[in-house]
């Protein structure tokens, strides 16, 4: 990684800016308790955006000895599902968020909200409108124009008890009153004039039920709801700067616990789309297979990948926390992957497109044993049986017929290390018709150590054993884009015009025997090619899938260029 590491070569890591808020405050008074929360909206599936805001709540709760609440902020009923909610919960425990006992959601704290807003229109700051959203919109005014107050907005505190008393008993349609704060139709801020605290929307809720038939907004629940819970530090994304101080006013007007909100750059990634609505496009009209598609940014299709929480906490670790927007290079995440699974990951080795070895020397029906590593720097994950019989596979690109004097694979007369083996010469190179090379003979010298007509051996290859080799599915996963910033379209296009065609690649591997029976979710490092996960959906007993997490280095660049 780059300069751009926070801490990095530092003994100790520098410390972000909500950090340095909150060491402030504690400086100026030992009590303060960091109690944070992350509050998402149960209308789409979790994103590596939402990943981050998860890292950095549970983050500083663990860090400072505090809380961290899960909250959903479920005040929108005709988006919100409970399959939704079921995934969330899921993914944030899997990525190893603990909320402990404390799992809330807005909407048990609707009877509350709605006392609250009685208290407002008793002491005569809110009211009840009557003005249609187009009309409320024009009344609005503009960012240079001041707004025009409402003819409803000096109804009579009695009134106003009376009609949003009617609205609760469902006495008027969708849309034709709204309770609205009396604050400022002129101030600067847009988020100050009179906006909406609750709607009328006959409409049944996940939790609910049919209790309802109004809504608050999410700038009247959201506040309320982290002073119920004693949030003390309130954190979410830089779109939500200028509704703060509208998040003041509530909670002052209230005269209730207030918390500070602090507000910090969402995660933007190259090659990804990242707003729910786009996710969701991208799942409805078939560019993927679902949310949890390995090319999803999802935490479902992270996880599906063979991404760990690990490699997903390391970075968000490492991408820090920023008050300006920016785009992180999708390379910081398939280097965390890689780092990761380079450590946990057990070897084994995979012929993703064969060509057929014969070892003229070797007997048939007469395999050897050898014993394999099962990891290169842990000793403890011990070693596996593997046999060599006559005929392998070698990975076709392994050998070249007219070779550059760098080539250090197999070429025509030249010698290679066979992974755990031997060295294999190559003597003849048998084609079709058409031809195509469809064969090598090679002679086997099971001495590793051997010296080639004086020369040392310098490449290294994998292979299989072809008698015992088995066929699987391996999907070999890319970028969905194929451009780094997909968004970026002319007028006239959409993102989805940006959409990688070659994102999905499905060969047919030969496997080392043993990788037939691994469970679903296990990664391994198919060596020298990458690593893979077995297909947690799609893989059978003893017929496994195996999906590309990433491969061993970052070679998106240099294939580009090619073409
Ligand atoms: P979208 O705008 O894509 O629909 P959202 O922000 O409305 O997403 P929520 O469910 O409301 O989705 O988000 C829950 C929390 O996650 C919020 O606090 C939000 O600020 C945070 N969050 C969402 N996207 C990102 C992101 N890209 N980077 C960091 N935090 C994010
Ligand atoms: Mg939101």
């Amino acid at each position: 990684m780059d300069s751009e590491n926070p801490g990095e070569g530092t003994s100790r890591p520098s410390r972000n800016f909500i950090q340095q808020i909150i060491d402030a405050d504690r400086a100026n008074d030992s009590t303060v308790v960091v109690h944070t929360r992350f509050p998402p909206e149960p209308n789409g599936y979790l994103h590596i955006g939402h990943a981050k805001s998860i890292c950095l709540n549970f983050g500083l709760a663990r860090e400072y000895g505090g809380n961290f609440n899960l909250r959903f902020d479920d005040t929108n009923p005709t988006k919100e599902e409970q399959e939704y909610v079921d995934s969330i919960i899921d993914d944030v425990s899997w990525l190893g968020g603990d909320w402990e006992d404390r799992l809330f959601f807005a909407s048990d704290y609707f009877d509350q909200l709605h006392e609250w807003a009685i208290d407002l229109i008793k002491q005569g700051k809110a009211y009840i409108c009557d003005l249609s959203a187009d009309e409320m919109r024009k009344y609005r005014g503009t960012l240079t124009e001041p707004g025009k107050n409402s003819p409803f907005r000096d109804r009579p505190i009695e009134e106003n008890l009376k009609l949003f008393a009617q609205m609760k008993a469902g006495d008027f349609a969708d849309g034709s009153r709204t309770l609205r704060a009396k604050i400022d139709m002129a101030s600067p801020n847009l988020n100050l004039r009179d906006p909406v605290m609750y709607r009328v929307k006959h409409a049944h809720h996940h939790r609910t039920g049919d209790k309802w038939c109004i809504y608050p907004s999410y700038d009247f629940t959201h506040g309320q709801s982290d002073s119920i819970e004693g949030i003390t530090y309130s954190i979410c994304t830089l779109e939500f700067e200028n509704h703060r101080p509208l998040y003041d006013w509530f909670l002052e007007e209230l005269d209730v616990h207030h918390p500070r909100q602090i507000e910090f750059a969402r995660l933007n990634l190259t090659y990804s789309v990242m707003s729910k609505r786009k996710l969701l496009q991208l799942v409805q009209e078939g560019h993927v297979a679902g949310w949890d598609d390995p090319r999803m940014l999802t935490i479902r299709g992270l996880r599906r990948r063979g991404y760990t929480p690990e490699a997903l906490r390391a970075f968000c670790d490492r991408i820090g926390v920023a008050k300006f927007n920016s785009t992180i290079d999708m390379a910081w995440l398939e280097d965390a992957v890689r780092e990761d699974l380079n450590e946990r990951a057990e070897r084994r080795m995979v012929v993703l497109d064969p060509l057929r070895v014969v070892l003229s020397n070797v007997e048939s029906g007469k395999p050897m044993e050898l014993q394999v590593p099962n990891h290169p720097k842990n000793v403890e994950a011990g070693k596996r049986d593997v046999t060599m019989g006559r005929e392998i596979f070698i990975e076709r690109n392994d050998f070249m017929e007219d070779a550059p004097k760098k080539f250090f694979r197999l070429k025509p007369g030249g010698s290679v290390r066979l992974r755990g083996a031997g060295i294999a010469t190559c003597d003849e190179v048998v084609k079709d018709a058409s031809g195509t090379v469809i064969e090598l003979k090679c002679s086997f010298n099971p001495d590793t150590t051997a010296l080639v007509d004086g020369k040392k051996v310098k490449g290294t290859i994998h292979w299989v054993d072809a008698n015992m080799a088995a066929d699987a599915e391996v999907r070999l996963y890319d970028h969905l884009f194929d451009i780094e910033s997909p968004e970026d379209v002319p007028e006239s296009g959409t993102f989805l015009d940006n959409l990688n065609p070659r994102s999905l690649e499905v060969v047919t591997a030969k496997l080392e025997p043993s990788l037939t029976n691994v469970e679903p979710g296990e990664t391994f490092q198919f060596e020298r090619v990458g690593y893979f996960v077995a297909d947690a959906v799609d893989s059978k007993p003893g017929k496994p899938i195996f999906n590309r997490t990433v491969t061993l280095r970052d070679t998106w660049g240099k294939e580009q260029r090619k073409g």
